[in-house]
């Protein structure tokens, strides 16, 4: 049977740019006998998940309620997409986060969460270029739903290089390397 990754809104957030990246996903993960759907409803922010100190969203409180709004639905992997900037103590700021299935407790669903805000050019104060942006959205919606499938940090030309800053994102590949690709491949079996 084929696995879904249902893709949830979280808040305010531009309805073309989701639908471009449930198609990217896509073909990413059609190889693997992955379907990327978009989630029935999506959720709102809320207060007590804001800093307003730090004017970011703290993305560990979005993603226990991601966990809480989907439990129910067993759903095979869940990526959220929000359009606000994100922390995760101690960084300053985080592209995404997700949970790593080893760890999770039994029963929970594997959740990830990006957040698309300092994938802009125009956060950097540079002109837009819609390219760039969808495509390092797509690197790193790749790159988390990578660590929801067991993969770590990897050092080589690959996907699961981490990022901490955009110039990290644009120079990874939207691609696993062969050795985290050999490892997925088992994961899945194991399934
Ligand atoms: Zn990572
Ligand atoms: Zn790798």
């Amino acid at each position: 049977m084929k696995k879904i990754i249902e893709l949830l809104k979280i808040g305010d957030l531009e309805q073309t740019i989701f639908v471009k990246l449930k198609d990217n996903l896509e073909n990413i993960f059609n190889s693997f006998n992955i379907s990327i759907s978009i989630f029935k409803d999506a959720i709102q922010l809320e207060k007590a998940e804001y800093n307003s100190e730090r004017r970011q969203y703290n993305a560990n409180k979005i993603l226990k309620r991601i966990i809480n709004h989907t439990k129910d639905f067993h759903a095979f992997r869940i990526l959220g997409v929000m359009d606000q900037d994100i922390y995760s103590e101690p960084l300053n700021f985080v592209f995404g986060i997700a949970i790593n299935p080893k760890k999770r407790i039994s029963g929970v669903p594997v959740v990830a969460l990006i957040s698309i805000t300092r994938l802009r050019e125009k956060f950097y104060r540079r002109p837009e270029n819609n390219d760039f942006f969808e495509l390092r959205i797509l690197k790193e919606a790749i790159h988390e739903l990578g660590h929801t499938f067991s993969l770590e940090h990897c050092n080589k030309f690959c996907i699961m290089q981490f990022s901490n800053t955009l110039m990290d994102t644009d120079k990874k590949p939207p691609q696993f390397c062969e050795s985290c690709l050999k490892k997925l491949t088992i994961f899945f079996k194991s399934l």
